[in-house]
């Protein structure tokens, strides 16, 4: 299945009934599926996420294997790490999640940032099978270029409690204070830079972009417009969710 739609006026559903399912988040770097995974685990829709993105921010200076660089130098290159090294880094996240929680075949779970490549489409496919699951629904984010560079140059976040602002679109209300928590410091991700983000998009179109037919082909993909607001791409997610994405 493969549809493409943006409804405006609509409240959003506000609520996901689903159990088991396991939802692939897709999308070039800024395209706003970061935002939408921590709205969905911030909810009470029983959804846990692996984040490939944030597990290796936590460790960057660790080399990669088989290679003199730090996990940290690649991610400010731009670059991609090797498919086994986040295949493998995926598959302990599973694990761990199993030991917490059990059987993961009735466990919603978001990945946000993984798959990024067809190798690691495929690594994906044999863990959900591994974990008695599949993956159901492929959620790409449709976005123009020109938008990204201003979501990702222009994006901050609080220092305390993470809150996420931009110099273009999400100011803090009181100029560097942070609307959530009253903190006065901020920072930016180190590879939220124009060169980095240059290398960041041509690794999108040559590795990741493929994933899109690669998911057309196996039934799974929606589409949906990702330059419209928060809400509006949110009350999209929840619909296909809902299976009442029309
Ligand atoms: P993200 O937080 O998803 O934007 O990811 C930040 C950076 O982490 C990427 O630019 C890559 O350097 C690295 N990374 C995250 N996910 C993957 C992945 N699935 N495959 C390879 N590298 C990844």
């Amino acid at each position: 299945m493969e549809v493409t739609k943006t409804k405006t006026k609509e409240k959003s559903p506000e609520k996901v009934k689903i159990k088991g399912k396991w939802v692939v988040l897709l999308g070039a770097p800024g395209c706003g599926k970061g935002t939408q995974s921590e709205y969905l685990i911030a909810s009470d829709f029983n959804f846990k996420v692996v984040s490939v993105g944030e597990i290796l921010r936590h460790n960057k200076s660790t080399i990669v294997p088989g290679q003199v660089k730090t996990i940290g130098e690649i991610i400010g290159a731009g670059l991609l790490l090797p498919d086994e090294v986040v295949t493998g880094v995926v598959k302990l996240e599973l694990q761990k999640m199993q030991s917490l929680m059990g059987n993961l075949a009735d466990k919603n779970i978001i990945f946000d940032g993984f798959p990024r490549t067809i190798g690691q489409a495929k690594a994906l496919n044999e863990l959900a099978i591994e974990f008695k699951n599949s993956i159901d629904y492929v959620i790409n984010f449709e976005i123009a270029e020109d938008i990204l560079f201003k979501r990702i140059l222009g994006r901050y976040k609080c220092s305390n409690c993470g809150k996420i602002y931009n110099d273009y679109f999400l100011q803090p209300k009181v100029s560097g204070i942070c609307d959530q928590c009253g903190n006065n410091g901020f920072n930016k991700r180190g590879d939220d830079n124009e060169a980095a983000l240059r290398v960041r998009i041509v690794e999108y179109y040559k590795n990741t972009y493929p994933l899109i037919n690669f998911y057309k082909e196996m039934g799974t993909l929606y589409n949906i417009d990702a330059e419209k607001d928060f809400e509006q791409v949110k009350y999209c997610v929840l619909q296909i969710l809902n299976k009442e994405y029309k």
